[in-house]
């Protein structure tokens, strides 16, 4: 049997591709994606260490269009799409009355539209396979809001709602769908609004992650990446028909309270 194939958007950085290494690891093909320049030499690097195929693509998750072509080139490329993993995503502060709305617009565009996007141009290849599993990267932000966040509180609470639906729409196909919702899990993308926070509050960056940042954790510690990685792959599985609709908190016991 052919290597179950997985596209992991935004896995050239952070949570993608803490994931794609694990996956790969496992075995799977991965289709790795992102906008860092190095994209080309991590697929190839991870290739040669897993023993696995891999390709990269650098599409632009702010265009339609450009998402169907970056699903397109997969299955051309590996000959199917298994898993498919909405990950790509962006983050930006700012009080209502001051948030830029381009600012508002990509950010529900790349960490939302992005993945109907994928999912949609995937959706006649997994069905045709009786085989898909969506994997959508929300966040505590999907279940809890914070201040200053509008865009991705309403981002991540929209992958949410889009993950039940298509739940429900794969449900006759063994398409799953399910959410992952991390606290926070120390990447580029965090590293930089620990920067930012320390400059608006004038703290330590070791102040802001622990009176700030994991204020809210119960557990006071970074999600590691690996327990992510882990979550994505046990909801790959193909025993995992059933796991579906659902969103799955890994958030130190943030959204217990
Ligand atoms: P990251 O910045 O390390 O990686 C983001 C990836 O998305 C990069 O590969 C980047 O190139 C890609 N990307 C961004 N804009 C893009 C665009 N326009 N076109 C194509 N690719 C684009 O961030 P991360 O922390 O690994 O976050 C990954 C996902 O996890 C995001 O959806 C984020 O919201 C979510 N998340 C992160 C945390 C956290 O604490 N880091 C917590 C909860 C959820």
């Amino acid at each position: 049997m052919m290597n179950r194939v997985a596209l992991i958007t935004g896995s050239t950085s952070g949570i993608g591709l803490g994931i794609a290494k694990h996956f790969a690891k496992e075995g799977y093909d991965i289709m790795f994606h992102g906008l860092e320049n190095n994209g080309g030499e991590i697929a190839q690097s991870v290739a040669k260490e897993y023993n696995v195929k891999t390709s990269f693509s650098n599409a632009n998750m702010l265009e339609a269009e450009a998402i169907e072509n970056l699903v397109k080139q997969t299955i051309e490329t590996f000959g199917g799409l298994h898993i498919l993993i909405n990950n790509a995503g962006i983050q930006f502060v700012s009080p209502i009355e001051e948030f830029p709305n381009t600012k508002y617009e990509n950010i529900i565009a790349i960490n939302m539209n992005a993945a109907f996007y994928a999912s949609k141009a995937a959706w006649s290849q997994m069905k045709s396979q009786n085989f898909g599993r969506i994997i959508n990267i929300s966040s505590v932000h999907g279940l809890r809001a914070s201040e200053y966040k509008t865009a991705y509180v309403a981002a991540k609470h929209g992958v949410i709602g889009m993950t039940k639906v298509m739940a429900l729409e794969g449900a006759n196909h063994n398409i799953t769908c399910n959410a992952i919702c991390p606290g926070y899990v120390k990447t580029p993308l965090v590293e930089g609004q620990i920067k930012d926070q320390a400059k608006a509050h004038d703290m330590s960056e070791e102040e802001v992650v622990e009176k700030v940042m994991l204020r809210k954790q119960a557990v006071k510690e970074f999600v590691p990446l690996k327990a992510i990685a882990d979550m994505a792959l046990l909801l790959a599985k193909d025993s995992s028909t059933t796991i579906t609709g659902t969103s799955f908190a890994l958030d130190g016991g943030w959204s217990a309270q």
